[in-house]
Parts: C-alpha cells; structure tokens; sequence
C-alpha cells in the first residue's frame, strides 16, 4: 500500500464527519500542492502536462459560454441582452462566465468541490482571469467569493468559491475581502424548481460594511439561474456597494421553458 493510501486510511478513522471531511480536503491540498510545479499527468485526458493540470489541448478544448448575454452570461444569444434580463434586469451589472456547464467541465467543479481537488481552483481561476482581461471592464476595487452558510463550510471543509476568489485576487493584484455572508440555510438549490431557487434564496446573504462605496465583483463556480448570484448582489448593494459585477467559472444553459432569472 502506497503511503498516500495509508494516509486516507487513517483519515477513513477520524470519527467526527467534519474532521474528516478536513482532514481529506487537507491532505488532498497537500498533495497537490507537492505535485504542483513537477512534471503530472492532466487531469482530464491522462498525457503529461507539465506543471499544469489540466494540458494545453484540454485547456483549449473546454466549451466556452460563447455568444452570451452580457447581463447574465446566458450562452447563444448572440452577445446581446436576453429576453429575461430585458424584462428584469439583475441586481449585477455584468456577468463574466469562462466556461459553459457542459461536460468536461461539470467534471472539474464536481471534483472540487464534492471531491475536495482544492488544487483545480487554480485552473478555474486562470480561465476566469483570462476571461475577464478580455472582457475590457474595469477592475473592482474588492473581489468577494459567494459564502457558504458556516455550517455546511464546516462540514466540506472549505469554500470552492473561496478558493477560486482568492486565485484571481492572486493573479491579478486585485484585493480579496470577506464581504459577505450567508445567515440563513434554506433547501439545496439543486433540490428545488427553477421557479422557487429565488424565494429560497431571499434574504439569506448579508454584506460587511467593507462593500460601502465599493465596486465589488462576487466570486462564485457555476451560475444556474442566477437567483443565488442575485440575492448576493443585493445584500451587496443594500450593504452600500456602489456597483456588483458576477464573475463565474461556468454557466448553465437555461432550459427551453418555466423558467425564473
Ligand atoms: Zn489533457
Ligand atoms: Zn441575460
């Protein structure tokens, strides 16, 4: 047995779900972190790839959110508004999405965030950060990830959105900043109707006063139908930021019918 498997053996023991969940995402980090700037394989076709994690041909052959809406980052519309932010513009003036939520992709943010690879934040942020020198807009003064209510942060051990937040800020000089949290759980939004992710998510973000009179860009991997992005961006203004700008590693088509922004 390999002493990195003796390692998740022991890990397996730790009574407590948390700790373990810690301690895996730890340990996983640590790995990574270890392999990270020697030659690895990619982690989607297997080649080697360098010191990245994701190889070049991979990299270059992730589906990108093309054609999308510059209000919510809706895919196919052409580049021009679509119809749902026309008849109620969201509380974020622009969304920047690297990717669209299509395989392989869905596959990345999955292994981040339910199978703890931290190190694939990195990836993620690259492609953001790319994304958003493209873009041409003006850098905000602060860089907030979407929080996870302290409860279930405790239990996975730690943010996705935090860690890709803090990639960008990394990268681009830009300063992170703890601007937000979410003070009330309600259902999983992938439990509920498209129509009733925006009821659940009334009311369960609050902004820190740090967003007073600040341009703020909110954090966050995947974007679905943006009610959660929505209610972030409005605790942000109502804490007194001066604008809010949604930055996303992925973007969900939007269904054909029944559907809430
Ligand atoms: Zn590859
Ligand atoms: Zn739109």
């Amino acid at each position: 047995m390999s002493l990195s498997n003796r390692w998740r053996r022991l890990i397996d023991i730790i009574p407590s779900e948390r700790c373990r969940a810690m301690a895996r995402a730890s340990f996983d980090l640590c790995i990574q972190r270890m392999r990270y700037g020697l030659p690895q394989s990619c982690a989607l076709c297997a080649t080697a790839s360098g010191d990245a994690l994701i190889c070049s041909a991979c990299t270059s052959a992730l589906p990108r959110n093309g054609g999308a809406c510059p209000n919510c980052a809706l895919p196919g519309v052409a580049g021009s508004v679509c119809g749902a932010c026309l008849k109620r513009p969201p509380p974020f003036a622009t969304c920047i999405a690297a990717w669209s939520y299509a395989f392989p992709v869905d596959r990345l943010v999955q292994a981040l965030k339910y199978g703890g690879q931290l190190a694939l934040a990195a990836p993620m942020a690259d492609a953001l950060v790319k994304a958003i020198e493209c873009s041409g807009q003006p850098c905000p003064d602060l860089v907030v990830a979407l929080p996870l209510f302290p409860a279930r942060q405790r239990k996975r051990g730690f943010n996705q959105a935090q860690e890709i937040a803090r990639g960008i800020a990394a990268a681009t000089g830009l300063r992170f900043a703890a601007g937000l949290a979410r003070v009330r759980e309600g259902p999983p939004q992938v439990e509920l109707g498209w129509g009733e992710r925006t009821r659940n998510m009334r009311g369960a973000y609050r902004g820190h006063p740090v967003l007073a009179g600040r341009r703020v860009a909110i954090v966050d991997d995947v974007m679905t139908t943006g009610a959660t992005l929505s209610a972030a961006a409005t605790a942000a203004r109502n804490a007194g930021a001066r604008d809010v700008v949604a930055w996303v590693v992925a973007r969900t088509p939007r269904p054909a019918e029944g559907i809430a922004a």
